[in-house]
């Protein structure tokens, strides 16, 4: 008796795995390939996390990342090695994330170029013996998002010139990864069944993006850690199916919280976070209502409360008829969402 293939029947399907500065992740699915949006969990507790929501690890393509802070970063790297799959970087979240990962001691560029002229040559001589260790460390890529990178004047490229493809040297190079692929904001691009485009978002990162991924005919649309809604983003986010859309915390909560007012002018800057206030603005005057779903996401769990952030959204939805067919869900930081198929 033949039975389909796991996974062959065509659908689209959207799983949040967290969300949150504690951790962002979600399953994307289209047709038959299944990519990890950003990876801000320890490998384990991702896998944990897609078995929980029904979505299975060993069947993802590869990862995709917005931005290099570690609530989006922090298992990429033993999550893709231990899977073999690619990471889909702009060149610029790469380089900030390689620096991160970097040993951070000032050296001399001609010291930076003979470390990397070593780490070649141990690659080298290790390359037959050297397999992907299958266990995943939590702590491995434990990093500190606020933390500023490295003053090391290190030309990206000497790391790659010398080094012999497709060598694994995890010990060494804490920033080796099974293959990485460059896109542009601008530029859509597919892998397998999923398109995407990319697009510019305001934050306080390298080159940080959100995505619109569209496979079978249904549009999926991620905005989250972004200061305001510029035109480009307002104009991404229309006619989608499912919209993730930050809505980070409550003006007063922010102001009136335990954090110091440098933190609180970050978040509230241009290019920090989303307020509740500014998503129901957006909501309610620049949104075209076509979603099926709106998850309200990446909730801070200091200046916002679950409960403010959904009426927030509630009041501009109602605000217009048209948009009360918009099913409105809360992501969490805690625990998957029930996956959303289409
Ligand atoms: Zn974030
Ligand atoms: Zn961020």
């Amino acid at each position: 008796m033949h039975s389909l293939p796991r996974y062959a029947q065509c659908m689209v399907r959207f799983t949040v795995l967290a969300s949150g500065s504690k951790g962002n992740s979600t399953v994307v699915t289209g047709g038959r390939t299944r990519i990890l949006l950003d990876a801000g969990l320890s490998c384990r507790e991702l896998f944990r996390r897609m078995k929980l929501a029904g979505e299975d690890p060993e069947t993802l393509d590869a990862i995709i990342v917005t931005h290099e802070h570690s609530d989006h970063v922090s298992g990429l790297a033993v999550t893709a090695r231990k899977l073999g799959i690619p990471v889909y970087f702009t060149e610029g979240t790469h380089r900030a994330w390689m620096r991160w990962l970097t040993p951070r001691r000032q050296m001399t560029y001609a010291q930076w170029l003979e470390q990397c002229r070593r780490q070649a040559a141990e690659r080298q001589a290790e390359a037959d013996a050297a397999q992907i260790d299958p266990a995943c460390d939590p702590d491995e890529a434990d990093l500190l998002a606020e933390e500023a990178a490295p003053e090391i004047p290190a030309d990206p490229q000497a790391d790659q010139t010398d080094a012999p493809t497709g060598v694994p040297s995890r010990k060494e190079d804490p920033t080796w990864l099974p293959s990485v692929e460059y896109f542009q904001a601008g530029q859509p691009f597919e892998i397998g069944d999923i398109a995407i485009s990319p697009f510019t978002i305001p934050h306080d990162a390298a080159d940080p993006v959100g995505f619109v991924f569209r496979a079978e005919g249904v549009r999926l649309a991620s905005a989250t850690d972004l200061g305001y809604i510029p035109p480009n983003v307002k104009a991404q986010l229309q006619a989608v199916d499912l919209l993730l859309l930050e809505s980070n915390h409550d003006l007063e909560m922010l102001r009136d919280g335990p954090y110091p007012w440098s933190v609180k002018q970050r978040v509230l800057s241009r290019v920090g976070h989303l307020s509740n206030e500014a998503a129901a603005d957006f909501l309610e005057n620049s949104y075209d209502g076509q979603a099926a779903y709106i998850i309200l996401a990446h909730l801070s769990e200091s200046n916002n409360l679950p409960e403010l952030a959904r009426v927030t959204a509630e009041r501009a939805l109602n605000g217009r008829a048209s948009l009360l067919a918009n099913r409105l869900l809360l992501a969490e930081q805690n625990e998957p969402l029930s996956p959303i198929y289409f």
